[in-house]
């Protein structure tokens, strides 16, 4: 490793990471470069951002003729690309309108914003009650990381917004422990990503839609890392056949270019006039661009099936792997390409050891949760590349094991 970049690295950055050794400088397809010229096979990508895999030529095609037209023209005008990005997202979701800004928080923000802003609208200030779950993750603002079901996100920062409650994931009676006529909003994952990659049941969501309409709650769906052909479908929201009144989208959707969205019902989006929020960046020209790009491609069934086909592929795989380690394998869950390898909690670090080991290897993966292995590749990986990658997960399975064992 070059250590040049490490120490200029440590002497740059406010340590908000603790980034693996790693520097690097370019990717193609399945594939980063490191400065040293060791190639990995990126099953992280960039956590679940790069869906088209490292320069992918539509892509960068696109790109290129924007670069080439203009970059930036904020929201005080119009441009394009922005007007093609939310037209399509009409055509191809349940949304009446959107609002683009540039991160998954950002459009959190947006989403809890403009559903309590509805229900002081219609119902008066009372209603302002806003109903997470216990592991859930929506972005690190001050707002989002106390809807966010992780304290330790949010200790530490002075005095939190108020009225936010938290119910235990795919339990329904908890929700209705809390559920009144005071609250405005409900958010969930409909898999928790970096909880630990666990799917919400059926059941679970259909009965969030229920008491939603029951109660005049608005139903968030927080798809930011699940959305955009993640899970096999554009959202996971139609393969749960469930609709959200608001939906939140980004990770993917600018396939490497920081762009998010919210997707919204009319009922609850003609509440916001100009002025009420905004965002400088949002509906940027390029970024717009990128959206077009992947919303197209991500849209397509051809494609969709694709992944799909990929996700039978590799869950196939990973189950026998699984059997012959179940000592440390638990269980794996997901949906699409995105998996989680739940492991043995009495091994300590075990995730963590097992990272280290695949990324000494040359294969990138996730944490999430306590103790869980998340993969998500490129969605445009292929069954080459799944082979390779899951044969260098069993090689660092084995010497993780044997680390685990000599503790
Ligand atoms: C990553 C993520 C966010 C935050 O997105 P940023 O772009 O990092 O702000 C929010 N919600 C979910 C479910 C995520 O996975």
């Amino acid at each position: 490793m070059n250590k040049k970049y490490t120490q200029a690295y440590k002497d740059a950055f406010i340590p908000t990471y603790a980034p693996l050794e790693a520097v690097f400088e370019k990717g193609t397809g399945a594939y980063l470069f490191d400065v040293d010229g060791k190639k990995y096979l990126d099953f992280a990508a960039g956590v679940a951002v790069s869906s088209m895999g490292h320069s992918n030529p539509i892509l960068l095609k696109a790109l290129h003729k924007q670069i080439d037209e203009v970059l930036h023209t904020s929201n005080i005008f119009m441009n394009k690309s922005a007007i093609e990005l939310a037209s399509l997202f009409k055509e191809k979701t349940f949304a009446d309108k959107v609002f683009l800004c540039s991160s998954g928080l950002e459009a959190n923000e947006a989403a809890l914003k403009l559903a309590r802003f509805y229900a002081f609208k219609k119902f008066g200030e009372q209603k302002n009650k806003i109903i997470s779950f216990t592991n859930s993750f929506h972005g690190r603002s001050l707002f989002t990381v106390s809807v966010g079901g992780q304290p330790k996100y949010s200790q530490g920062f002075g005095d939190l917004p108020k009225d936010i409650v938290h119910a235990e994931f795919n339990n329904l009676d908890s929700v209705k422990k809390l559920i009144d006529e005071n609250t405005c909003a409900i958010i969930v994952e409909p898999i928790q990503g970096e909880g630990g990659v666990i799917p919400a049941t059926k059941e679970f969501l259909q009965g969030l839609r229920n008491l939603c309409d029951e109660f005049s709650v608005a139903l968030i769906f927080d798809e930011v890392q699940t959305g955009i052909g993640r899970c096999g479908w554009l959202y996971a929201y139609e393969a749960y056949k469930v609709t959200p009144d608001l939906l939140t989208s980004a990770k993917g959707l600018g396939a490497g270019i920081a762009i998010g969205a919210l997707l919204a019902k009319d009922e609850f989006a003609s509440v916001f006039t100009a002025g009420t929020h905004g965002s400088t960046y949002g509906g940027n020209p390029l970024a717009s661009a990128a959206g077009v790009v992947s919303l197209n491609y991500f849209s397509d069934p051809t494609n969709l099936y694709a992944i799909r086909e990929k996700s039978d592929f590799i869950f196939q795989k990973l189950k026998n792997i699984q059997k012959k380690y179940s000592n440390l394998i638990f269980e794996i869950r997901g949906m699409g390409l995105l998996i989680g390898l739940d492991l043995n909690p009495e091994y300590k670090n075990a995730a963590e050891i097992l990272q280290n080991k695949n990324f000494e290897n040359g294969l990138l993966v996730l944490r999430a949760g306590t103790n869980t292995l998340r993969l998500a590749p490129p969605l445009t990986v292929n069954e080459n590349d799944i082979n390779s990658a899951l044969q260098i997960l069993q090689n660092s399975i084995e010497q993780t094991l044997e680390i685990l064992e000599s503790q």
